[in-house]
């Protein structure tokens, strides 16, 4: 046993991070009688604790107080949206104008489809990743339909042009310049849900905004893993989610980011009453005044009881700062990638890009041997109590979120897949 392999030295290091307390705010799942080692976190983040206490709020506060919950304090629900609104825009580097939290992901990406995405004859084209998220994807292929224009020729899906299946800059940069002249649009992930790659969004801005195209992101894999810009990188519009590394529950309530250049925006959209100026909304008049900023985008009154438990996490958000969470992100997947490279490399093939600038908390690690070996692994990692995720064919992607995943976690799951391959050798 070298050093890195012993529960020594993960307990040290577990012991020298300032942020581990953190994991004694989450439930963390059992497995027999164990806690879990569980890595997918970029899939369904665990449940804080402090999201019961929130919840229940909300349904006291409806059995004691009902219509009138709208207003009363504490937390009164006509601007309970508020107050996700500020940690919201610390963890996506945004000012507090720009973003909302609303509806869900696709949902949104819709919403800022019928703004942003405004094809015309000379400019029909989106600039996407092959191989995007499919959700997306039918997203930006039914819009192009939806306005007349043709998926084979109006849809740019770049494909990546590393081994690995990432895609380098030039490559972005390449496409901009070959197809700029026809762009409405880029949409590009802020990290790639398969492969964890992240990418340089103002880098991307820059670049298709020269070009003369809106640029806007999904961000579903990268919110709450990476410290965001989004002011200042200048993206037009980003979508996500918060079930995933925001931990605010299953289906949860999704953000939206509208930059402060499209405030007041005369382009069209699609309204709701919950869209219009808050001064003037409950005189219950015919003309649409949009609240400037992204609230502007809001259709109808939040589901109190899904935002919630957003407010909850955001909390943890707010006391741990993105910047040393992201620190500690270093640590813990620097860590994976170590034990990995040193031991597990003749069975584990890290497909995430080894620059840690390039990537967020998860690895993608494609299983030598191909389909079965690969499953054979992952059943066998599960039937221990470690949980990844499995992407067909052959990886799995385990994520160490730095709120509650420990060294020890790591480790655990580094030494499963060691007897595993010790096992297959016999
Ligand atoms: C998770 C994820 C989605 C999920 O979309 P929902 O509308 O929340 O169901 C969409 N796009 C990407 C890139 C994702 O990672």
């Amino acid at each position: 046993m070298t050093e890195l392999f012993s529960d020594d030295d993960a307990r040290a290091r577990d012991a020298a991070d300032p942020l581990s307390t953190f994991r004694g705010e989450f439930h963390i799942p059992r497995h027999e009688s164990a806690e879990m080692a569980y890595f997918c976190g970029n899939s369904l983040g665990l449940q804080p604790k402090g999201v019961r206490a929130m919840v229940e709020e909300v349904l006291d506060k409806w059995a004691r107080e009902a219509v009138e919950g709208h207003f009363l304090e504490p937390a009164p629900w006509m601007p309970y949206h508020a107050l996700v609104r500020e940690p919201l825009a610390q963890v996506v580097g945004a000012l507090p104008s720009e973003v909302v939290a609303m509806n869900t992901l696709t949902v949104n990406l819709h919403l800022m489809l019928v703004s942003f995405y405004r094809p015309t004859r000379e400019r029909p084209a989106i600039l996407l990743e092959a191989g995007a998220f499919p959700s997306d994807r039918h997203a930006l292929e039914s819009q192009v339909r939806f306005h007349g224009f043709d998926p084979a020729t109006d849809l740019i899906e770049l494909e990546p042009d590393e081994p690995e299946g990432t895609v380098s800059m030039a490559a972005i940069e390449r496409a901009i310049g070959e197809h700029g002249h026809r762009l409405a649009l880029i949409l590009w992930p802020g990290v790639q849900y398969r492969t964890g790659q992240a990418f340089d969004l103002a880098a991307i801005v820059r670049l298709g905004h020269a070009a003369g195209a809106v640029v806007g992101f999904d961000l579903a894999h990268a919110v709450g893993n990476l410290p965001l810009r989004l002011h200042d990188a200048g993206a037009d519009f980003a979508v996500w989610c918060h079930y995933k590394y925001m931990n605010s529950g299953p289906g949860a309530v999704a953000g939206c980011f509208v930059h402060e250049r499209h405030a007041n925006t005369e382009r069209p959209r699609f309204a709701g009453w919950w869209g219009h100026r808050q001064d003037t909304r409950f005189r219950m008049g015919p003309r649409f005044e949009p609240t400037p900023g992204a609230e502007g985008w809001q259709l109808s009154n939040p589901p109190i009881l899904g935002l919630a438990p957003l407010r909850a996490s955001l909390e943890l958000f707010t006391r741990a700062g993105m910047e040393p969470l992201r620190q500690r992100s270093l640590r813990l997947t620097g860590y994976l990638e170590a034990l990995i490279r040193e031991r597990l490399s003749d069975t584990l093939q890290i497909v995430t890009p080894r620059e840690p600038e390039r990537r967020g908390a998860q690895l993608s690690l494609r299983v030598a041997g191909g389909r079965e070996r690969g499953r054979a692994l992952f059943e066998h990692l599960a039937a221990h109590g470690v949980l990844g995720d499995w992407r067909e064919p052959d990886v799995i992607r385990i994520s160490p979120a730095p709120l509650y995943n420990t060294h020890a976690d790591i480790l655990r799951f580094a030494r499963c897949v060691a007897e595993w391959r010790r096992d297959q050798n016999h």
